[in-house]
């Protein structure tokens, strides 16, 4: 099993143990999630989405996110310019890098993000509850297409 399908059935997983409905819409939501590395904002989700289900909602969106978040099965990655963006992948705090030409963000899988929290820790004294790392930049599609 990858990556991908481990999320998605331990997202099910999560709705089922806390006596959620798993709907049809609601688990292509879940695969989307799972399978997306984009970090896709509630209307990307909603227009794939919507191929599927052309009657389903941006609502139903928001609230199976919403769902997920709660739970922890998704990190939400607010941005003031980009809005919020959803990542079912990963959904501990990782560092994330975005391209200012097109707004993707992909995760930086380089970093031992643990050992850098760690050191932080021990620089500081301090014992950290939240961290974020957002790097800038432009993406190599956006690099190759003058
Ligand atoms: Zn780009
Ligand atoms: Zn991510």
């Amino acid at each position: 099993m990858n990556q991908h399908e481990i999320r998605f059935i331990e997202m099910q997983k999560a709705l089922k143990k806390h006596k959620y409905k798993v709907t049809p819409q609601r688990l292509a939501i879940l695969k989307i999630l799972a399978y997306n590395i984009s970090h896709p904002k509630i209307d990307e989700i909603y227009e794939i989405l919507r191929k599927t289900f052309p009657t389903t909602s941006p609502a139903t969106v928001y609230k199976t996110v919403a769902v997920l978040k709660e739970l922890n099965e998704v990190l939400e990655i607010q941005y003031s310019d980009k809005g919020n963006r959803y990542d079912g992948l990963t959904p501990i705090p990782h560092p994330h890098i975005c391209c200012t030409v097109c707004n993707k963000v992909f995760d930086i899988q380089a970093i031992n993000f643990d050992d850098l929290i760690n050191k932080m820790e021990k620089e500081t004294g301090f014992e950290i509850h939240h961290v974020r790392m957002d790097v800038n930049g432009i993406c190599q599609e956006c690099r190759n297409d003058p």
